[in-house]
Formats: structure tokens, C-alpha cells, sequence
């Protein structure tokens, strides 16, 4: 998440925290909000970790996953700093936020709210104080150091738990290279600008993680197919002007591509292809005239015919994982 994300009320995530729980606390920074906070991250990091280490095979660009979302005290703003600090219990600037279930962090022994003194020996920062400028700076720097950890090589973190100094040695996966982050207030958006993917906070309440990771796959294969830089390369104009002309066409085309190539994402990390079409046909009503405007965007019922029979073909190829032909078109500049 974002600096900005971590300040924000956080209102939709907030209610649905335990109503004992969320009253607790009457800026409704409550033990239960900052639960909530990490129970999003989990889910979130859980899809990304799937997605990107089954289609490693789909990705050019590759780094260590970990299977940990990380996040720094520094992110959180000096209203809520102590309580963060209390909830998530660092002893340090980074931290462990969570682990993804039987991902290489958590079967190295790696815990929720551990905090970490180095990454393959490059210390990172001790607890912040006063002056400490606010911002995500800690947690983006200790990312780098991971991404740069040669793929397959054991990472060393030497984690502070209970008062005690540990030297863990993580296994990682190789997986696609992709930030992924959960954009807060903004209702059902969903962004991929190359490097980061963005999911709408309101995905987390009401919406399953096989539904978010529809998504998810959509966006990462926007990444995957480097379409912000091919449609920059096409000089396409993706404001006002984005539903006009060879602007449209190009944009629908990227737009299709993404969703096609999303369901062999989701297939591959052992989803069910189905679940897109059905996606589209139940919920995407709600999002077109939303993100998935309805001229750039395929129409979600148009949407969901095209998946649909791409999914059935997908479902019965028995290899995993399959590389669609969709994936030659990320070398072919957009025209
Ligand atoms: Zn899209």
C-alpha cells in the first residue's frame, strides 16, 4: 500500500471490522482496523504470490518471491504510529506484515510481526523517531534489495522476534516481477502502469479471492504484455480522448488482450478458467461505467461470451503451465 493509502480512514475496511472492536478506538484506529488492514494485505499478497510463481514461464522479467507482504512504521502517519507499532510489533522500521500460507517465508519458520534488522546483510533502518521523515522510502528500499537477490539464491533476513536476534534463510520461487498494492477510497478501480498492479479496496469486502484474482490477472497481464509502454510507444492517449478513434481501437485491442491472456494466468495458478466469464457475467455489470468503461472495455456480457469459450478450451488442456500465443504480441509495437 501506499504512504497516502496508509493515512486514509480506510472507511469500507473499518466497517466491516467487528463492531465491538471498531468502537473501541474513536478515530477507529482500533486493534481490530489494523486486523483489517492485514487480513486485505494477506489476501492480496496470497493472489500476487500465486499468480506470479505459476506464470514465471509467461514473465521476462523475473525476481525472488517470498511469499511476505513487508510494510515500514514509517508509512503509517504519527497518529497512528504507536498503535501500529504495538499491532504489528516492530523493533524495527520493516516489518513482516504477513506470510502466505506454505510460501517460502512461512515454510523458512518467518512470522507475522517479525521485524527485519538486514536482507542478505544490507541492515535496514533500527525504530524511527520523531524526525524520521514520513513515507514508504524504508519498505520500497527493503523490496529493492529482494528483487535484486539473484533468482534461486537463498535470501538471509535476520529478523528481531521477543527481544531475540534470528537468521533465517528463505528459499524463494521465481516469479514474475510485479508490485502489487491496494488502492484505498477508491471504490472498484484496478491499475496496471508496468511496474505496480492496483486493486480498488472495496474488491476486499464482498468480493471472494478467486473473484479478485480475476482481476488481479487482468492487470498483471496488462504488465506481462508491457502495455503501458507500448501504447506510450503508439503515443495513445488514455484521457479524454481514449474512447475516440485509432485512441479506442488500440486501447480495446490492449483491453482484450489482457483478458484473454488473464484467464491462461488464472488457469495456470490453478484457478478455475470459468471463473472469469462468470465473473463478468454476475459482477461486472458493476464495474462497467466504473474502470471498465464500457466503449474501451468490451461490454462485460460480450466479455464473458469471448472467456467463456476461451476458458472451456483452457479447462480441457490437461499442461500447466500453457503459454498462450497472445504472449508474442508483447514484442509487436502497437499500430
Ligand atoms: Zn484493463
Amino acid at each position: 500500500m501506499s504512504t497516502i493509502a496508509r493515512l486514509l480512514p480506510l472507511a469500507l475496511l473499518a466497517a466491516a471490522a467487528p463492531p465491538a472492536e471498531a468502537a473501541r478506538a474513536d478515530d477507529g484506529l482500533s486493534p481490530a482496523f489494523f486486523e483489517t488492514l492485514r487480513t486485505a494485505d494477506l489476501r492480496m499478497a496470497t493472489i500476487a504470490y500465486r499468480l506470479t510463481t505459476a506464470n514465471a514461464a509467461l514473465c521476462d522479467q523475473l525476481q525472488p518471491q517470498l511469499g511476505m507482504p513487508i510494510h515500514a512504521l514509517t508509512q503509517y502517519g504519527p497518529a497512528a504510529r504507536g498503535r501500529a507499532a504495538v499491532a504489528f510489533g516492530f523493533a524495527s522500521t520493516v516489518g513482516v506484515e504477513a506470510v502466505v500460507a506454505n510460501g517460502p517465508a512461512d515454510r523458512a519458520g518467518v512470522r507475522a510481526n517479525d521485524s527485519i534488522a538486514a536482507i542478505n546483510d544490507v541492515a535496514q533502518p533500527p525504530l524511527p523517531d520523531s524526525t524520521t521523515p514520513e513515507g514508504a522510502a524504508a519498505r520500497d528500499a527493503a523490496e529493492a534489495v529482494i528483487v535484486r537477490s539473484p533468482l534461486e539464491r537463498p535470501v538471509r533476513l535476520t529478523i528481531l522476534r521477543g527481544g531475540r536476534r534470528l537468521s533465517i534463510m528463505v528459499k524463494p520461487v521465481t516469479g514474475c516481477r510485479s508490485r502489487f498494492e491496494i488502492l484505498l477510497g477508491s471504490g472498484l478501480g484496478a491499475t496496471a502502469d508496468g511496474a505496480i498492479v492496483q486493486i480498488g479496496e472495496r474488491f476486499f469486502d464482498g468480493y471472494t479471492d478467486e473473484e479478485i484474482a480475476v482481476v488481479v490477472s487482468h492487470e498483471l497481464a496488462h504488465n506481462i504484455l508491457r502495455h503501458r509502454e507500448r501504447l506510450d510507444a503508439a503515443k495513445i492517449n488514455r484521457g479524454l480522448l481514449a474512447e475516440l478513434g485509432r485512441n479506442g481501437r488500440l486501447i480495446r485491442e490492449t483491453e482484450d488482450q489482457a483478458d484473454l491472456l488473464g484467464i491462461y494466468l488464472l488457469a495456470n495458478a490453478g484457478y478455475d478458467p470459468m471463473a472469469a466469464p462468470r465473473f463478468w457475467r454476475q459482477k461486472g455489470g458493476n464495474i462497467d461505467g466504473g474502470l471498465f468503461r464500457s466503449r474501451t472495455h468490451a461490454s462485460s456480457k460480450a466479455r464473458a461470451d469471448v472467456l467463456e469459450a476461451a476458458a472451456r478450451e483452457i479447462a480441457a488442456t490437461p499442461t500447466r503451465p500453457i503459454i498462450p500465443p497472445v504472449l508474442a504480441t508483447r514484442d509487436v509495437p502497437l499500430r
